[in-house]
This record gives structure tokens, C-alpha cells and sequence, in this order.
């Protein structure tokens, strides 16, 4: 079949792809096809953007057409069944060794699939997590792409130029094999999700204990952003803070209706969590404290229920609370990532990923929603010790675990005190005494499943696996 211009292709011209395509065709020596099932998108990004100079396809037989052979494609359409049929009809076009690259959001689990059908056809396939949303697309994402090493080498190159730039190095590196790419973004989603709701309960306390303006609250979040938890998440949390409604004059945030929405990521990463038996109890407090805000009807029959009222509640000294909520944010950021990072590692050893810890929290520090100071010092923990089986336990994050301790359980307490709901500060507390606890009261766990079900039970004296003969037992 003929041969055309184009070096890569994209397919899916809604606002990822679209954005996605331009930040290619921006890139020196990139010629780039575009397709979109409908040929409006097309048009559209056609006419809006000239100086693309983009080879436009119709088919999916002209698509091929207009690419340079190994056919090179990036899918950018809705994860799910759209992206099986768009690579079915890639794969009736393209030949062996061509390059299908999925940058939807698919489920890891899916792509492991995708890539084992893909490649038994001579086709290489490669499953990218992208983040970043709209903005990253087009000025530079932060770029997780798994699949084989064959397809590393003709893909890396024109990756790197498109992706964001932190410190010199470009956000992006083979994460691994089949579905680590996927694997590694689900997580990412998974810490943005507890990330974004640990900053919400910093905003709530302090609001409800200071009583300072949503705008005031904003001043504290841009100081925040001057110091160690420097990110895109508070940064932005402080501009959303600081919005005026236009139509009321009130404060936006205080106009928004108190209902978080979910796209599903958050959940994948916890229901893999438990598949893998790690604990993210972090991300899953996150994701179910979405859930919860959703329940208005609930929310509305429970409004009346015993406990303080959090209106009750004011704290002395501001200033000094306003401290312990940042320490107490911080530390519970720690636990999150940390969590988040336990779940790669078992991923990795579960599906036979060699994924570099460190890699993955360097391209994290541009382009994608969690980019951060902090990652710094995560990657500076796995260069040190690769196989750290606890992120929290390297020594900066000791350190910074010791000097937020008391700071954390206070806020911990005055939040269960005054009625707050607190449930990512407490969670993380929780899993961090559970984690340095001497003993846990899991041995009599063991004692109740060896009572009910003849379990069996370990000792701490001999090897070996026991069964009591229980005076209850019949
Ligand atoms: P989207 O709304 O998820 O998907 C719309 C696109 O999918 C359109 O181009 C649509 O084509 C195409 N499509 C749907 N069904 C199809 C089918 N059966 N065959 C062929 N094409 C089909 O678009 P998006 O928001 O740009 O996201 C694209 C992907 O990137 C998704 O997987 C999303 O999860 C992921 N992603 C999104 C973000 C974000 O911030 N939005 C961030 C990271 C990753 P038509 O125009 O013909 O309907």
C-alpha cells in the first residue's frame, strides 16, 4: 500500500486529541495525520488551526494512507469498547509493525488484553496513560507509555519532544511492559484523588475554626504553595478560593453544590488495591468521601443525627492552628503517596513489571495535576535505596514525619471533637500507627478465625500452624 507524509497519526480528534495533535505538529520534523469518526471534528481542528499544516484523512483506509511506514497511530477516544473498535479497524488497515498507541484512559487490565491480541497479529501496541488534562495535552503532558521495548525506540524520541519539561528532563520514560503504563496513571489518579481531598479538609478546618473568608483561605494556600507542599494542587486550590460569582457576588466556592463527581479512576485504584492486598486506605477515604458528598438524599435525612455542631467550633489561636493544619496536611500527604506507590510495587510484582520508582516520581514533576516540590524527595529516596518496601520510612520523610506528629494528632482530635469530618487526616494517621505498631490486635483476628472456621493460627514460640481445640467449637 501507498505511502504518505505523516510520521505520526492521531485518531480521536475530541479536545485531547485535538490538543494533543497540535502539540505534535508543533514539534520540528513532526507531519501529522488526524482522523475522527466524524468528520466535523476534523473540519473544525482543520480550519481553526492552519499553521498545523495537519494531513487530514477521512477512512480509515486514507488514515493509513498518509502515514510513513512503521505506521506510527495515537488513540485518543473514549476508553472502553470505542477504543477496541478504533484498534480493530487500525488493525484492518495497518500491516505488521506498525505502532497502535492507546492515550485514552483505559483500565490496565484492558490493555494487558489489547496488547496480547495486538502483537499475536505482528502489530506493536502500546498503552500510555496521559496526564494533564486539556492544558498538558497541548504544552506538554506528563507521558506513561508501557509496551514493548521495540516500540520504545521509534516512539521515545518524538515522546520526549512533546512532553512537559521538569528540571531539564522530559516527563516522560518507559514504565514497562503491556499495562504498566496504564497501571502507573491509574495510581497517579488514585494520589490525585487523596491529594485533593486532603487539601479540602485543610480548607474546611481552617474555615470552620477561624473563620476566615474563602479569600483569605486563598492567601494561606499561595503561602502554602511557597514552601514544602509547593504544587499544582494548591496553587490552584488557592485561585478556585479567591473566584467571586459574577451573578451574586458570594464567594464561587460557596455557590458550588457540595457533590463531588468521579470518572472512575479513583475507584480502579482502589478495587486493584484490595485485589493486590495493599492498603491505600488514603485514595480509598478519598474516593469514598466523593461517594459520600453524592448522597444528598442521605445527606438529608442524616442532618439531624447527635454530635457537635461544627459552627460550635472556634479555635484560639489562629495562626497556630493554620500551622498544625499545613503539618498535619503534609504528613498525611506523605502516607498518600507512599500508599500510592506501595500499590506500583506490588503491581509491578504481580504482573511482572520492571517499573524504576524513582522514574515514575521524576515524570510526575511536570505536566500532570500532582506535579510537585515533594516528588523531588521521592525520587531522591528510590535513587538512594531502589527497593525501599516503605517510602514513608526514608530518612527525609522520617524526619518530616517527626517534626508534624504532634501537629497531626491534635488536628486529628480537634477535628473528631468538633464534629468535623476529617477521614484522609484520620485514615492516614490510622495507617501510620498501624504500620509502626510493635504489635497489632490482629492476632486476635486470627484467634476469632481459628474459633469460627478452624483457620489455624502461627505462633510467635514455633513453626508451624495451629489449631485450638476451643470450648465453644462444635
Ligand atoms: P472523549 O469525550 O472521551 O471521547 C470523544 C472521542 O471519542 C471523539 O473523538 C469520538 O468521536 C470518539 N469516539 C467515541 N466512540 C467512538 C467509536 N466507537 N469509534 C471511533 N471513535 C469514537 O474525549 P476526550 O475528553 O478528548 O478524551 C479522550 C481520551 O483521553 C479518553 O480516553 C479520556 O479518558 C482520556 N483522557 C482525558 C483527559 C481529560 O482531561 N479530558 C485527560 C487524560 C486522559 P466522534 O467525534 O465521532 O463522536
Amino acid at each position: 500500500s501507498a505511502q504518505g507524509p505523516a510520521n505520526i497519526g492521531v485518531v480521536g480528534l475530541a479536545v485531547m486529541g485535538s490538543n494533543l495533535a497540535r502539540n505534535l505538529a508543533s514539534r520540528e520534523g513532526n507531519t501529522v495525520a488526524v482522523f475522527n469518526r466524524s468528520r466535523s471534528k476534523t473540519d473544525e481542528l482543520l480550519e481553526a488551526h492552519p499553521e498545523a499544516e495537519f494531513v487530514p484523512a477521512f477512512t480509515y483506509e486514507e488514515f493509513a494512507a498518509s502515514l510513513q511506514k512503521p505506521r506510527t497511530a495515537i488513540i485518543m477516544v473514549k476508553a472502553g469498547k470505542p477504543t477496541d473498535a478504533v484498534i480493530d479497524e487500525l488493525m484492518r488497515v495497518f500491516e505488521p509493525g506498525d505502532i497502535i498507541i492507546d492515550g485514552g484512559n483505559s483500565l490496565f487490565t484492558d490493555t494487558i488484553r489489547r496488547e496480547k491480541a495486538v502483537s499475536e497479529a505482528g502489530y506493536n501496541f502500546v498503552g500510555m496513560g496521559v496526564s494533564g488534562g486539556e492544558e498538558g495535552a497541548l504544552n506538554g503532558p506528563s507521558l506513561m507509555p508501557g509496551g514493548p521495548d521495540e516500540a520504545w525506540v521509534t516512539l521515545g524520541p518524538i515522546l520526549k519532544s512533546i512532553a512537559a519539561v521538569a528540571e531539564g528532563e522530559p516527563c516522560v520514560t518507559h514504565i514497562g511492559h503491556d499495562g504498566a503504563g496504564h497501571f502507573v496513571k491509574m495510581v497517579h489518579n488514585g494520589i490525585e484523588y487523596a491529594d485533593m481531598q486532603l487539601i479540602a479538609e485543610a480548607y474546611d478546618l481552617i474555615r470552620r475554626g477561624t473563620g476566615k473568608t474563602p479569600a483569605e483561605i486563598a492567601d494561606i494556600f499561595a503561602e502554602w504553595n511557597t514552601g514544602e507542599l509547593e504544587s499544582y494542587l494548591i496553587e490552584i486550590t488557592a485561585e478556585v478560593l479567591r473566584q467571586t460569582d459574577a451573578a451574586t457576588g458570594k464567594p464561587l466556592v460557596d455557590v458550588i453544590v457540595d457533590q463531588a463527581g468521579a470518572k472512575g479512576t479513583g475507584a480502579w485504584t482502589v478495587q486493584t488495591a484490595l485485589d493486590l492486598g495493599v492498603p491505600v486506605s488514603g485514595i480509598a477515604e478519598a474516593t469514598f468521601a466523593r461517594s459520600l458528598s453524592s448522597h444528598r438524599e442521605q445527606r438529608d435525612v442524616a442532618g439531624g443525627l447527635p454530635g457537635p455542631s461544627p459552627e460550635d467550633f472556634t479555635v484560639t489561636d489562629a495562626d497556630a492552628f493554620i500551622e498544625q493544619v499545613r503539618l498535619a496536611l503534609y504528613a498525611s500527604k506523605i502516607v498518600a503517596y507512599s500508599q500510592g506507590f506501595d500499590e506500583i510495587r506490588a503491581g509491578a510484582a504481580q504482573y511482572g513489571w520492571n517499573i524504576d520508582l524513582g522514574a515514575v516520581s521524576k515524570i510526575w514533576r511536570g505536566g500532570c495535576i500532582i506535579r510537585a516540590q515533594f516528588l523531588n524527595r521521592i525520587a531522591e529516596a528510590y535513587d538512594a535505596e531502589a527497593d525501599l518496601p516503605v517510602l514513608l520510612t526514608a530518612p527525609y520523610f522520617v524526619e518530616a514525619l517527626g517534626r508534624t506528629q504532634d501537629a497531626w494528632r491534635e488536628v486529628v482530635r480537634i477535628s473528631a471533637s468538633a464534629g468535623i469530618p476529617a477521614p484522609a487526616f484520620s485514615s492516614s494517621l490510622a495507617y501510620y500507627d498501624g504500620l509502626r505498631a510493635d504489635r497489632l490486635p490482629a492476632a486476635l483476628i486470627q484467634g476469632q478465625r481459628d474459633f469460627f472456621g478452624a483457620h489455624t493460627y502461627k505462633r510467635i514460640d514455633k513453626d508451624g500452624t495451629f489449631h485450638t481445640l476451643w470450648s465453644g467449637d462444635r
